[in-house]
């Protein structure tokens, strides 16, 4: 039985979420752990998600997708992360590129790609550089045009679903004299199993976010069609990556949400089980004041959550409220995680227990889609600028 929420779907969207969560309940959760301590692919679990149609969340029917609303996608991702981080992680690039393309893409590239990531394509983003993470306008990847190509020089760090991926977003500069640098920066979209000059690295060991494969691209000289401009038109891409990211941010809040749901869950079960001193732990005051806590954070990053997607899918810039839920879900979930593995005392810090997984697992919520500190930055500035006017 689920823990009980005010956050609400209508019926036909919890039908929806229902049957991921059964999908989750019988096939994910029985398997996690030992894939995450192998640090193996989930292939067939992949397989699965995209013939749920998964993939094509954000994909209009037109083109194959089942084009949901932003709130279901964020209850879907819950639920993927409730069983599994990683999964949540591995659908996360196919959703963003595919409501870049979907937004700002020409007719050619909706034709060319919408349907075949409606069909599973799996996907990812590359912003980051060695030397341009936060400030991601010192990133130092130029596109050239050169007759109906552009060339590609430059190196993209942590690039998710890098190995089993096959399209990428790209962000570049196009005119690197460009000031302020954002105005000379350009997207493209590039397949990578089809681009000579692009070569991928090994896969980077982590300390948790583990079977996603998660790695570096080396462009150098790498000829991209010109066609595969984002919306045609150079200059756009800061606009193009930066809403997109809006999209990621309520992946990783709703992937938060799903791992702290998971801990609070694992949390209150052992509670009941556990005895001391004569009776379950769950009766001790000082468990049951964690439990109330965890569960009061937990609803209250859902909720944030959902309010952010409902945003997005009023077409509205969600910045500030993406960077909130963001943010603040992610601080939740590490907070969740370490109070559920102190519940389960010295078996908690065992790899026999899901929670040790949870506590590796939500360090990257902190750090990924742009830090928290970042957030923080993001929220105060947009708050600034909203109350002046
Ligand atoms: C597992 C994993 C997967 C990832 N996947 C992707 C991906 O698919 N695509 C992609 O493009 N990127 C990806 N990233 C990269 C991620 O987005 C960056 O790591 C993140 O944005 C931070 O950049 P950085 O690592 O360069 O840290 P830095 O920018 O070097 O920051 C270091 C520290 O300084 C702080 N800091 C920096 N500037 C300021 C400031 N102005 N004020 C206050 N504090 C500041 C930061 O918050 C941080 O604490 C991934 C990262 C990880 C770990």
């Amino acid at each position: 039985m689920p823990l009980p929420t005010m956050a609400s779907l209508t019926e036909e969207e919890q039908m929806i979420v229902s049957q991921v969560r059964r999908f989750v309940d019988r096939e994910v959760v029985p398997v996690a752990s030992e894939l995450e301590h192998r640090d193996e692919y989930p292939h067939d679990l992949v397989r699965k998600m995209k013939e749920m149609g998964l993939f094509g969340v954000a994909v209009p029917p037109e083109y194959g997708g089942l084009g949901l609303s932003f709130v279901t996608y964020a209850a879907i991702v819950e639920e993927l992360s409730r069983g599994w981080m990683s999964l949540g992680g591995i659908l996360n690039g196919a959703v963003m590129v595919s409501w870049m393309l979907k937004t700002y893409g020409t007719q050619d590239q909706k034709d060319r790609y919408l349907a075949r990531i409606a069909q599973g394509e799996v996907c990812g983003i590359c912003m980051t550089e060695p030397n341009a993470g936060s400030d991601l306008q010192a990133l130092q990847t130029v596109a050239t045009r050169d007759g109906d190509h552009y060339v590609l020089n430059g190196t993209k760090m942590f690039v998710s679903n890098g190995i089993y991926g096959k399209l990428f977003a790209v962000l570049t500069k196009t005119d690197p004299q460009a000031r302020p640098p954002y105005v000379g920066m350009s997207a493209f979209v590039v397949e990578k199993d089809d681009t000579p000059g692009l070569t991928v690295g090994g896969k980077i060991n982590k300390l948790g976010y583990k079977g996603i494969d998660t790695t570096i691209f080396y462009f150098e000289g790498a000829r991209v069609p010109a066609a595969n401009l984002v919306g045609g038109e150079e200059g756009k891409g800061w606009l193009h990556i930066m809403s997109t990211i809006e999209v990621g941010r309520v992946n990783v809040a709703a992937r938060a949400v799903g791992v702290a749901t998971a801990a609070l869950e694992d949390a209150m079960r052992y509670a009941k089980q556990r005895v001391t001193f004569g009776r379950p732990i769950a009766e001790h005051q000082a468990i049951q004041l964690k439990l109330a806590d965890m569960a009061t954070k937990v609803e209250a990053a859902r909720l944030l959550t959902r309010a952010a997607a409902a945003k997005k899918d009023a077409g509205e810039r969600a910045d500030l409220w993406g960077g909130m839920a963001k943010l603040f879900a992610s601080e939740v979930a590490q907070e969740v995680a370490m109070e559920a593995l102190r519940i389960h005392g010295g078996v908690g810090y065992t790899k026999d227990m899901r929670v040790e997984r949870y506590y590796r697992d939500t360090p990257l919520m902190i750090i990924g889609e742009g830090t928290n500190e970042i957030q923080r930055l993001v929220i105060a500035r947009n708050l600034l600028k909203l109350f002046g006017e």
